[in-house]
């Protein structure tokens, strides 16, 4: 199939933008008529029914976009609006000609936005920045190769490198790329889950004893009470949408916390019934809590103080005493930190009132078996770990953790940011994998931690990290502070991204760069033993394959295991005593290492041969078994915290728009929020914005104040008076990224304070226009 050229698109300006109503409901129809309409634009009717009809299936191509899990009994159609956009996106036949960075130089495509870049079709032979230039060039593999492998070998030591992973990662070939960097001699290992769901890895090993949901996909259907917390199902996970409706269908009740009415907390219209279709489809909120921004951990102590008081008005009628005496420990010291709590505390950290916090404990008490689901609206706020574990707590009170139709739901962004952290991409090892690395291979891994993603950019700041390596991903859109970020990245003496479209973060670059293409997951991978596939896992610990059915977009590319297993010999040498070569031939090589090396991956080229792949063991989850430190489950004391803010300004929380993945941003609308044709604007409660002296059409900076008195300043956003709680404000991400200072960060999980930032609007300064 020949490769098509798309007419030369436009660059964003946001002149033409439109706001218009926000809708009260998600999907139905007109999502599956965009998605269509999407896939046909980008990829044509061909490559849409090939791609799409194995979207998701059994032995079909894993959906690269959001971790949300497949059910066992799959229908025909099992992608969302997103899944198809992603696909599209990925799959789409233009490719990027050799004239092109010839013609464009890297300042020229620092200026461009995300949208702009990402249009310009697949990357499809290596290309080099050499010192002083400010164009790429096409280089071949072998040479590529040898500048990184010259780079990484001049160092005074590995641990002036880093190594960066994206969630889209497989599982084979992140294995391979932890063990080269280890290899290499550091933990210097950042990724996506540094800024997004580190804060759940901390909070749930503390007291659970693993990272990890604790629920199964088939849990949603058997629950009384789903609560759904810093989520947005409808724009995030939308196949999530289709499991809410089935559990409201059989009678479970739904709460959603939430400081924006998003429409697919509201209302969903599933195009595939007929309610969904010609009727007004399914309420998903029974509850919906409009809560200020960072105060769930508020809630979430006022509701489990509700829960003991009403035990002590009719003893062991509310709390699972047995559970509670068997399975935890810390109980008492709980009750009596709840007895302090400030219920007027509680009303001003939240900006709900006791009614509606009643009615949430009211709920739960009505409820045997309640999920909590939740994700980067709880997660990216300084005191996260310990909001995070209140919902631990209030599980726990109710024996809501380790039986059907219960447990805690951390519901991941990136279809393999899960499984890639399983493989051990991590900046924290832990000792007993790196002793089975040890014994498998034969050779000595480093044990001192690594830096994470922020930590990354502090040291490439410092001059302290020289060579910035990453799979996947756009680290610099995707990272806080932009400016420090951007300037950060600019003082290494090379970058080397790994990538199958062009993005940001190659306009980003060290005194030398490097851009090596790859495959993507629709794409067939053919290595010497034949035709391969990779693994995966998602939010609920399922493993499965993936497989792609289409031809690359050229003969030129290598897949990760590919280039990571090359790169390893051309810096390792090819006498190493693990068998790179060997890797790159057949994965199923590195399956059986990840057999012998990884907990739970026993047998796992026969397992992941199964049609619906194989769950990874969770102790709490499958015999309420607890691997933490005292053999039970934790239940903590949290000192309560909340995002303050002064009175004249607003706090805001940085999101994603509904065309949008990431920092990928495959359009220009936001149908739900009712955004069409631009993306900087800041939705703004038309109270706030009347007290602050604003209106629904200014124009506006923003400016954030933060402890350091640095003035951060994003430009040019146009404000939209929208029913977000009150004080709260909101702007999409990669755009409100400079306002985000490096050093906010969570405490104790290190991700950035996206959701929590002290922000004041100023009339924008200049006239000109927004920036790209
Ligand atoms: S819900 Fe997530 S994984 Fe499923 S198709 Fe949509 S974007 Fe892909």
């Amino acid at each position: 199939m020949p490769r098509r050229r798309r007419p030369p698109v436009d660059d964003v300006t946001d002149a033409d933008l439109e706001v218009h109503a926000p809708k009260s409901w998600a999907a139905g129809v007109p999502g599956v008529i965009r998605a269509l309409r999407h896939a046909d634009r980008e990829m044509g009717v061909w490559r849409s029914l090939r791609t799409l009809r194995e979207l998701n299936q059994k032995d079909g191509v894993d959906c690269m976009s959001c971790a949300w899990p497949d059910p066992t009994d799959r229908k025909a159609v099992e992608f969302c609006e997103n899944g198809a956009k992603a696909v599209a996106w990925e799959a789409e036949r233009l490719t990027v000609a050799r004239e092109f960075f010839a013609t464009h130089s890297i300042d020229e495509l620092a200026a461009r936005s995300e949208y702009w870049l990402g249009r310009q079709g697949r990357l499809v032979e290596p290309v080099y920045k050499p010192a002083g230039a400010d164009h790429y060039e096409p280089i071949g593999w072998d040479a590529a190769f040898g500048v990184i492998a010259r780079h990484l070998r001049a160092l005074d030591s590995p641990d002036e490198a880093t190594f960066y992973t994206s969630g889209r990662t497989s599982n084979e070939a992140a294995y391979v790329y932890q063990l080269f960097v280890r290899a290499f001699g550091t933990n210097n290992l950042p990724d996506c889950s540094n800024m997004c769901h580190e804060s759940t890895s901390v909070a749930l090993a503390e007291t659970i004893g693993i990272g990890k949901a604790s629920v199964s996909y088939e849990d949603f259907t058997k629950a009384d009470l789903i609560v759904i917390m810093g989520q947005n199902p409808g724009t995030n996970h939308p196949r999530m949408l289709t499991a809410l409706e089935e559990a409201k269908r059989g009678g479970t009740s739904v709460i959603a916390v939430n400081p924006m009415p998003e429409a697919g907390l509201l209302r969903f219209k599933n195009p595939q019934r007929p309610s969904g279709v010609i009727g007004r489809g399914t309420p998903i909120a029974d509850l919906f809590l409009q809560l200020r921004l960072g105060g769930d951990m508020a809630l979430l102590q006022a509701v489990s103080k509700r829960l003991i008081a009403a035990d002590d008005a009719a003893p062991g009628t509310v709390l699972d005493r047995a559970f509670l005496a068997e399975h935890t420990t810390g109980y008492d010291a709980f009750r009596a930190h709840l007895d302090g709590l400030s219920e007027q505390e509680v009303r001003a950290a939240t900006g709900l009132t006791d009614e509606q916090i009643e009615e949430f404990a009211q709920r739960y008490l009505a409820a045997d078996r309640v999920i909590v689901c939740w994700a980067m609206g709880l997660t990216q706020h300084k005191h996260a770990v310990a909001t995070i574990r209140e919902i631990i707590n209030l599980l726990l009170l109710r024996g809501n953790i380790g039986k059907p139709g219960a447990g805690a739901c951390p519901i991941r962004g990136h279809s393999n940011v899960q499984g890639d952290r399983t493989m051990g991409i991590w900046e924290r090892p832990r000792p007993a994998f790196i002793d089975a690395l040890e014994q498998e291979f034969g050779i000595a891994f480093p044990r001192e931690h690594g830096a994470d993603t922020v930590e990354s950019v502090r040291r490439m700041r410092d001059g302290r990290v020289k060579v910035f390596v990453a799979v996947g991903g756009n680290f610099a859109a995707a990272v806080s502070d932009t400016v420090a970020t951007e300037q950060a990245f600019r003082r290494t003496r090379l970058t080397v991204q790994v990538s199958t479209k062009l993005n940001h973060s190659h306009a980003v670059t060290g005194e030398e760069a490097l851009i090596l293409p790859t495959l993507g997951r629709t794409e067939v991978d053919r290595q010497a033993s034949g035709e391969q596939f990779v693994s995966v896992e998602d939010t609920v610990c399922r493993v499965h394959a993936s497989r792609g059915n289409l031809a690359p977009a050229s003969a030129d590319l290598l897949s990760e295991v590919a280039i990571v297993t090359r790169l390893a010999r051309a810096v390792l040498g090819d006498e190493h005593p693990i068998p790179w070569g060997q890797f790159e031939a057949d994965y199923d090589t590195i399956r059986d290492r990840i057999a012998r090396t990884v907990g739970g991956c026993e047998d796992y080229n026969a397992r992941i041969r199964n049609e619906d792949g194989f769950v990874l063991p969770h102790g709490p989850r499958d015999e309420r078994r607890w691997p933490t430190a005292s053999g039970k489950a934790e239940i903590t004391v949290n000192t309560l915290d909340w995002p303050r803010c002064p009175p004249d300004r607003l706090l805001l929380q940085t999101l994603r728009s509904h065309d949008q993945f990431n920092t990928t941003i495959y359009g220009l609308n936001d149908h739900y929020r009712g955004i069409r044709k631009g993306r900087r604007v800041v939705f703004v409660n038309p109270e706030d914005l009347a007290a602050l002296g604003f209106a629904d059409g200014d124009i506006v900076d923003l400016h954030s104040e933060w402890r350091d008195g640095v003035d951060r300043v994003a430009e040019h956003f146009r404000v939209v008076s929208f029913p977000t709680a009150r004080g709260c404000a909101a702007a999409y991400f990669p755009e409100a990224n400079p306002v985000v200072p490096l050093d906010s960060q969570a405490e104790r999980s290190g991700t950035p304070t996206s959701k929590a930032i002290v922000l004041r609007l100023e009339p924008a300064r200049s006239h000109a226009g927004p920036p790209a």
